[in-house]
């Protein structure tokens, strides 16, 4: 343990059978977890499925009933959240109305040692670093709910921690800025190779910005991995509901064929012989194509519905007791109107299969 110890750089995080109940529920359930220094990790999930409590856990403002949390390769366990060496960014980011930008950033290192002519210095990097020097003499009322967060940001890396924890800093901002600030702090994190772990409920937030996410069920992680693999090739029908869109067919299994209710996939699968699966198809995967045109992987239907997305077209097909989502960039959409007869074609690569784990995908 020692050899693994003097080992570990500055900044990871090791998670093991990390559990925590509250009376009779679980809300972490063994958790093992080790993040990289310098990662930018997500932890991603419905509500409740435990990832705030994980990330508490790691700041030090709630106890792991079993298990060891390590941080820069040392057990953190009943260390309280201020030698932990890490920094906490909440959604509700409460900066102090009556101080200025500088002082609201100073704060934290007021209480500890640092000398007066470094605290200056610490405080004119920290702005620096979310762009924000320009604003230091002002008061927290006279800034946009953007450039607050990016304040409440400066605060938590003034100290130069080696991990920061972030808890869903940016639902509190509109679309837009949410999406300015999403490339702002992924830039800002690859520049000071700072370990993020990022808790939030939103798979594009996280698909956007992680190095791995963790998609989280339940107390426990459901698949790690990167986002172009969570996205690409989850590991079961949860996961492939959660991260982006999908188009489900339960049904019933035999080698590489699903019975879905009228309609029959052929994916790439070799399953027993009735075993129920849901097979999962997303709707960029769908081509759309007028007229009428069956075949293996192919179906007919009408087309009910067209919304413009910017970027894409979304179709809504009928087929029997199916109804499909197709999703097609712009400038190849095909010429069809609500009424048409329509038929989906797929490649056989594109049907994913998995056993029914009882589990309502998220919208
Ligand atoms: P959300 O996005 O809604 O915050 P979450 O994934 O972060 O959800 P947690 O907040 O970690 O989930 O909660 C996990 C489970 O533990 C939930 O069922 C929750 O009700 C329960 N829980 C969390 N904190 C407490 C507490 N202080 N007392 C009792 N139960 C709690």
């Amino acid at each position: 343990a020692l050899h693994a110890a003097s080992e570990a750089r500055a900044g990871d995080v090791t998670l093991t059978g990390v559990t925590k109940r509250y009376g009779d529920q679980t809300a972490v359930d063994g958790l093992d977890l080790h993040i990289a220094q310098g990662e930018f990790l997500s932890l991603l999930g419905p509500s409740g499925c435990g990832k705030t409590t994980t990330l508490r856990m790691i700041a030090g403002f709630e106890e792991p009933d079993a298990g060891d949390i390590r941080i820069s390769g040392s057990s953190v366990v009943g260390v309280p959240p201020h030698r932990r060496n890490v920094n906490t960014v909440f959604q509700q980011y409460a900066l102090f109305p009556h101080l200025t930008v500088a002082e609201n950033v100073a704060f934290g290192l007021r209480r500890t040692r640092v000398p007066r002519s470094e605290i200056r210095d610490r405080v004119v990097e920290a702005l620096d670093m979310v762009r924000m020097r320009s604003f230091a003499d002002r008061r927290p009322a006279a800034l946009s709910g953007g450039q607050q967060q990016r304040i409440a940001l400066a605060r938590a890396l003034v100290n130069r921690p080696s991990v920061l924890l972030l808890d869903e800093p940016l639902s509190a901002l509109d679309r837009q800025l949410r999406e300015e600030m999403q490339v702002e702090l992924k830039l800002l994190q690859a520049r000071l190779g700072t370990t993020f772990v990022f808790v939030t409920h939103d798979q594009g937030e996280a698909l956007s910005m992680s190095d791995r996410i963790a998609v989280m069920r339940a107390g426990r992680i459901e698949q790690l991995a990167d986002a172009d693999t969570v996205y690409g090739s989850p590991s079961s029908a949860y996961v492939a509901g959660f991260i982006g869109r999908q188009n489900f067919f339960s049904g019933t299994a035999a080698g590489a064929t699903v019975e879905a209710d009228g309609l029959t996939l052929r994916g790439t699968a070799d399953l027993v012989a009735g075993t129920a699966v849901r097979a999962a198809i997303r709707p960029e995967a769908v081509r759309l194509a007028p007229g009428e045109d069956a075949g293996e992987n192919r179906i007919v239907g009408r087309l009910v519905g067209i919304s413009h997305l910017g970027e894409s077209m979304q179709y809504i097909v009928e087929s029997g007791r199916h109804s499909i989502i197709v999703l097609t960039p712009r400038p190849s959409a095909p010429s069809v109107r609500p009424g048409d007869a329509v038929t989906l074609s797929w490649a056989a690569s594109d049907v994913a299969i998995f056993p029914d784990d009882g589990a309502t995908p998220a919208p």
